[in-house]
């Protein structure tokens, strides 16, 4: 292997059309080089975009193999990726991206004995606990982003986490390299190799070079290279020493695919402590808290990590955790410490000696608390998970950014080291949460660099300069996890001198004689202001929106940059978000996927605005289930951003069938519900589903024979007089069960209220947002407000029962109409029925249900804060009650039923739901709120069928406490049975021709 010192530099004339066509032509995997995709890889969580060349997925070694002989071929530099998760801008180039984390996600092998276990790159790190846990084992190091980043990933960066403490004191230690055992490797000129300890499965030829390169550096390594735990940035040279073992496979760790290509990993696992105890302490300050984490690791905590006053306020001012807050002992400075034992006695044990000695010590301490059930414990880890969150966008201060964010000191000096940087960073004007790894001295933070003019990036790099000086005089590191990437390589030569800076040079052109591994990082790199996201030529497209975006300063590019590409989106199970990216594994699917191809339209030329078919490629997956807005930490609304979307992108073109189908379906129930049989069987004729673009293997719901709305104004009046409450008389309960509304009205009458329903026939326009008709939805807002008015200023509660008809008048109505005052009050006063009677009705006692009961949360619900409420008062009533984490039923209003939709809408729900639904006893209830979700489970879960909560009290207080008998208690979906008044064929034509009108007039605005 001939080593030359060639670097590539500037742009690279590759013949990227014939490299694609002789890769599809050579690899199983998939091989994508359009604009879309180029640009969905060409960002990830941090301050840096590259557009790469292309992007390689591949299915097998061999994939891998072909690809980088063809890229070589071609001279086409190569990246490799993961979950895309790095903060450095490492894993982004003007490359061919080659991305493991869709197909080599497997563990093949652990072996309990000797505590390895062999995996491919882009195997995700909880998939690989989750396996070792069967055998009490556990892989150490832990970043944040467990759920989604790889183990690829992680060893390119030197990841680390919060238990990187346990893997330093229980095992080989704390950074990723040091729990590598063996790498299979593959070189940019092909050679394939399984580098193991000692140098062995190395050719010699290279171990001889490696070793020589190692005697020659080695007592510049010794000198320069800080003692601490946390010493990420830089090659690990240091690996290389023989005290060290020379170790390759742990130098190439933490290379950030500069080097080589990581084809398979053999990782150390740790022994998992079966029981943990978490303990907190309060101190005067973060940096007193810093000051006694000394003590704390003398006690072998398995984590032990620091969070600050900064950091709280942030998270009460954005609304986060407020209830996980009041958890915490008094203070303005935490640690919190996690200790482990065999038994739970054990554990608690070693808490009460680490609060014991903290006590003793003094010092500063406020108070302590030791939490020993695992509810609590969830709950105080996510104050500190929830880091980014609380500090990326904060209300009327500016935008935060990384930059500086993980830089690690010796654990003794980390008090001085947080003062100082405090003081360094109010000169600048800089300010930020100080939290994180206290235990290993690595403090995280995110400050409101200006990143977008010439003063403030010129600003931005000084104090870059300045913070490495403070760092290395303290004999820190510039990356205490995350990396250098393009974020901090240019500063190297600060913490390594240039002597080292020609080593790392040497390392790499041993590996890479080429420089086409990842060119532009970690050596000789792109300056650190370049490439940026934003820059001084940050200019997006204007446009003119139909939403207000109020958290967003009204400015939809702002909405688009407010993903900052952590990923949360792309983790596999639980919570609602993402439930199309659970099911594909695309990153195009994801939250992330939509906002960064968003951000692309409006700062990518190749992606033209509103009309860009990879967009709408990108958004046709997305269920508008609003997980996203509630599950990503920084609360990406991708519903409204598709709405947005789809609003500007049909302007001036008709839509598909299925979105007047069921865009405009409180129209064709009106019309239906004059000859309800008649149009069920319209319905159900052949050819009928094709028409409005409904899946052949679905079943469309049936018209009642006899409206909610009718049944009210018709039936026997009950006695009034009670406190009045509106009840929202949607679509669906209306038209389609209308048993519903029924089991409604009598539940609020029984606890006192009385009932009314709007006087004029009204809609919400929820299935409008759904296809993008915004202008039709704003006018059925203000048709609502002028309709209400009285009512919404005489205070009256409105109570909904379909969860998305309350989400619109919560959520959608303030984005519409941000001016109008009598929609921030009904905003404010609508209710989900749960909620209402759960948290808002004095003293209601609902009736005694002896009953399991399964319950499924509709995601609008559970965005909009219904979902717990309606849990609270099933088990207030005595039912026993299983809550799975179901996440999305996959049907989403009409999205479910559309033919394009039908697999993924299946994949959703058979994910947890169905199998939920499958596994439950025939006695128990299914009780979900969204008629949608209902649906779904009718149709896929056969012979079962899901009630609202509404129909459950009803029965409990029908049936009394042992519940109603036998399997599905029919009595209730009792149909109403209040005679229909004869429909005259007069006013048949009438609504017909209303209806005819309404679709001409919507497609004539085409919006
Ligand atoms: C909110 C947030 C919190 C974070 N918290 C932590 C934390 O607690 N601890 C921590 O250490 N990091 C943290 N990170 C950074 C990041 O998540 C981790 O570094 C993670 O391990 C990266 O994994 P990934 O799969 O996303 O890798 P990627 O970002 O895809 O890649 C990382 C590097 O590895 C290289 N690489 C990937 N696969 C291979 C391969 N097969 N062969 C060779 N090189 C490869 C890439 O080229 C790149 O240089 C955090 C990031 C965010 C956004
Ligand atoms: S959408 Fe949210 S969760 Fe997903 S990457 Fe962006 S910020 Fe993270
Ligand atoms: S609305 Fe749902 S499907 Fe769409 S991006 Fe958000 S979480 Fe994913």
């Amino acid at each position: 292997m001939a080593v030359t010192h060639r670097r590539a530099t500037g742009a690279l004339d590759v013949d990227a059309r014939t490299l694609a066509q002789e890769l599809r032509s050579a690899i199983e995997g998939e091989v994508r080089f359009g604009a879309g995709d180029r640009a969905l890889w060409s960002t990830t969580g941090s301050n840096y975009r590259q557009l790469p060349i292309g992007v390689v997925l591949p299915r097998n070694v061999d994939d891998v193999v072909a690809a980088v002989a063809l890229c070589r071929e071609f001279g086409a530099p190569i990246v490799s990726r993961g979950g895309g998760t790095s903060l450095a801008g490492q894993c982004i180039n003007v490359a061919v991206v080659i991305d493991f984390s869709k197909y080599m996600t497997r563990v093949l092998e652990i072996d309990p004995d000797r505590k390895l276990a062999r995996v491919e790159p882009g195997v995700i790190l909880d998939h690989l606990r989750e396996q070792a846990e069967e055998h009490g084992l556990t892989f150490g190091p832990d970043p944040s982003t467990h759920d989604h980043c790889t183990l690829g990933g992680m060893i390119g960066a030197n990841s680390c986490g919060v238990r990187s403490v346990m893997a330093q004191s229980y095992g080989p230690g704390p950074r990723t390299s040091d729990n590598v055992h063996e790498l299979e490797i593959l070189t940019y000129r092909g050679e394939r190799m399984r580098v193991a300890p000692d140098g062995a499965g190395v050719p010699d030829e290279l171990a001889a070079r490696l070793r020589e390169l190692a005697d020659r550096y080695g007592d510049l390594i010794r000198e320069r290279y800080p003692k601490i735990p946390r010493r990420v940035s830089g090659y690990n040279l240091d690996d290389l020493l023989p005290e060290r073992g020379f170790h390759i496979a742990r130098a190439l760790a933490g290379t950030e695919g500069t080097c080589v290509t990581v084809l398979e990993a053999t990782v150390h696992l740790l022994d998992s402590p079966p029981c943990r105890t978490l303990v907190v302490a309060g101190y005067e300050d973060a940096a007193v808290a810093a000051d006694h984490v000394i003590d704390v690791m003398e006690h072998k905590p398995l984590g032990l990590e620091g969070v600050d006053e900064q950091l709280i306020q942030d998270m009460t001012m954005l609304g986060m955790h407020v209830h996980d807050l009041s958890l915490l002992p008094e203070g303005r400075g935490w640690l919190l410490i996690e200790v482990g034992g065999e038994t739970k006695a054990e554990a608690d044990g070693r808490g009460a000696e680490i609060v014991a000695a903290l006590e003793k010590a003094g010092g500063g301490l406020r108070g302590t608390k030791i939490y020993d059930d695992k509810a609590s414990e969830e709950h105080v880890w996510k104050v500190r998970e929830a880091g980014l969150g609380a500090t990326a966008f904060l209300p009327g201060k500016p935008d935060t950014y990384e930059g500086w964010e993980d830089s690690a000191v010796p654990p003794e000096r980390l008090g001085e080291y947080l003062r100082k940087l405090k003081r360094l960073a109010d000169r600048y004007g800089y300010e930020s949460a100080l939290y994180g790894h206290y235990g290993q001295g690595c403090v995280h933070a995110r400050w409101n660099f200006d990143l977008s003019s010439a003063e403030g990036i010129a600003t931005w790099r000084r104090f870059l300069d300045d913070a490495a000086d403070l760092v290395l005089s303290l004999g820190g590191s510039l990356s205490g996890e995350h990396g250098d990437g393009q974020s901090r390589a240019e500063l190297l030569p600060k913490m390594f001198g240039e002597e080292l800076i020609e080593a790392f040079r040497e390392f790499k052109s041993i590996w890479d004689p080429d420089w086409r591994m990842n060119p532009g990082k970690v050596v000789d790199p792109n300056a650190i202001t370049s490439n940026l996201r934003l820059g001084v030529d940050y200019r997006p497209k204007p446009v003119e929106t139909r939403f207000a975006y109020l958290k967003d300063g009204g400015s939809f590019a702002h909405a688009t940059t407010r993903c900052v590409g952590i990923g949360n989106c792309r983790h596999t199970k639980g919570g609602v978000m993402c439930p199309s990216y659970m099911v594909t594994r695309e990153e195009k699917h994801s939250t992330r996927g939509r906002a960064h191809l968003l951000w692309e339209m409006l700062n990518n030329e190749e992606i033209p605005l509103w009309r860009s078919e990879e967009v709408l490629e990108a958004l046709d997956l997305c269920l508008s289930c609003k997980g996203c807005t509630n599950d990503c930490p920084v609360n990406v609304d991708m519903p409204t951003l598709k709405a947005e979307f789809l609003s500007h992108h049909y302007e001036g073109k008709l839509r598909p069938r299925h979105a007047y189908a069921f865009g405009l379906i409180d129209r064709w129930a009106r019309l239906a519900s004059f000859t309800p049989a008649l149009a069920n069987a319209a319905l159900r004729m052949p050819g009928a589903k094709a028409v409005a673009g409904v899946s052949p293997r679905r079943n469309l719901p049936s018209f009642a024979p006899l409206t909610f709305r009718s049944w009210f104004e018709q039936r026997a009046s009950r006695a009034h007089g009670g406190t009045p409450v509106v009840l929202w008389p949607d679509t669906f309960t209306n038209h389609f069960e209308p048993e519903v509304g029924a089991a409604a009205v009598e539940v609020l009458e029984d606890a006192g209220f009385d009932v009314r329903l709007p006087r004029a026939r009204l809609c919400c326009g929820r299935p409008l947002y759904d296809y993008g008709f915004l202008t039709l939805a704003r006018r059925y807002l203000l048709r609502v407000l002028d309709a209400l008015r009285d009512d919404i200023r005489a205070g009256v509660p409105i109570v909904g029962l379909e969860p998305s008809c309350v989400a619109v008048f919560r959520d959608e109505l303030v984005q519409l109409l941000p001016q109008d005052e009598d929609g921030k009050r009904l905003a404010k006063q609508t209710f989900h029925l749960g909620e209402f009677l759960s948290e808002h009705v004095d003293g209601y006692e609902p009736p005694p249900l002896d009953r399991h009961v399964l319950l499924h949360g509709h995601c609008h619900e559970r965005a909009t804060k219904g979902f717990e409420p309606v849990g609270t008062l099933l088990e207030r009533m005595g039912a026993q009650l299983d809550r799975p984490d179901s996440g999305c039923c996959g049907m989403a209003g009409a999205w479910g039923y559309e033919d394009s939709h039908y697999d993924v809408s299946v994949a959703c729900a058979e994910r947890v739901l169905l199998p939920a639904v499958r596994d439950a006893a025939p006695t128990t209830l299914i009780v979900a709120d969204g008629f949608s979700c209902r649906s779904q489970i009718e149709q896929l879960g056969p012979g079962r069928r899901a009630i609202h909560l509404a129909q459950a009290l009803r029965l409990a207080r029908d049936h009394g406490a042992d519940g109603p008998p036998g399997e599905f208690p029919e009595d209730a979906c009792r149909p109403l049975t209040v005679r229909r008044t004869r429909v005259r064929p007069a006013t048949l034509a009438a609504g017909a021709a209303a209806a005819a009108a309404a679709v001409a007039v919507t497609s004539k605005r085409r919006r």
